[in-house]
């Protein structure tokens, strides 16, 4: 098999086991939009992943991306989920169409700036660690509050929440955590429907809890090139 053969087949594994949780759960394969996670990942990676039709592609560093974006055609849907750095807001907002990881209002302060012609897409972070790391995410106390801080800006819309299992628990209870705390969130922001969870390791149980953006690099690309 060679690179492109080995990714197309991933991705077909990946989409049966994404259509078998969808089913067993109840929901609609239309809920769910996957999103190929490509940080690290060469150009030719994300050529093969184009070719099999996908156009939500995510990467965490504006360096590599900022290349990335400017070698593949304009309709792809990248998405930001990286750690955020005030510096690299401005650029991030050029080129993604979703940023996940916002959990601090001085973040989306930014963004609300750098985004004068457009509505930048968010979801806002929240922490599953217990207690709360420095690992990203707002603390789940304060979310509300983020949240009414953040409504008031402009051009910024905020699609649902996002997170990453826990480290040094197990991950089930966290996904139930965090899908009754999206559910209240939804009886204050009814448009923030959208949940991003799911990752390579627990993307099928993400789905039972009601994830509809899942986040996959390793399941579909192999083990990540070592970072530089
Ligand atoms: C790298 C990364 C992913 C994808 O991880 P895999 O385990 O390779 O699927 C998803 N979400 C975030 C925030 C990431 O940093």
């Amino acid at each position: 098999m060679n690179r492109a053969e080995e990714i197309a087949s991933n991705l077909s594994t990946v989409k049966q086991k994404i259509s078998t949780a969808v089913l067993k759960s109840g929901r609609e394969l239309d809920q769910i939009t996957l999103i190929a996670v490509t940080k690290t990942f060469p150009m030719e990676d994300l050529s093969a992943l184009y070719a099999l039709g996908l156009r939500e592609l995510g990467e965490n560093r504006d360096q590599e991306a900022s290349v990335k974006v400017s070698q593949l055609p304009n309709d792809i849907n990248w998405h930001f989920q990286g750690g955020i750095q005030s510096n690299k807001l401005k650029s991030i907002c050029s080129w993604a169409s979703v940023i996940h990881s916002v959990d601090h209002y001085r973040y989306a302060q930014k963004i609300s700036e750098y985004s004068k012609n457009k509505v930048m897409k968010i979801f806002i972070q929240v922490s599953l660690d217990i207690p709360v790391e420095s690992r990203g995410g707002v603390d789940p106390e304060r979310l509300i509050d983020l949240a009414g801080e953040i409504s008031l800006l402009p051009n910024i819309s905020i699609l649902g929440l996002m997170a990453v299992g826990p480290v040094n628990q197990p991950v089930e209870p966290a996904f139930a955590r965090l899908q009754q705390i999206h559910q209240s969130f939804i009886a204050h922001y009814k448009d923030a429907k959208y949940l991003s969870a799911g990752m390579s390791g627990d993307y099928e149980m993400a789905i039972s809890y009601g994830a509809t953006h899942l986040r996959i690099g390793s399941s579909i690309l192999g083990n990540r090139p070592l970072i530089k």
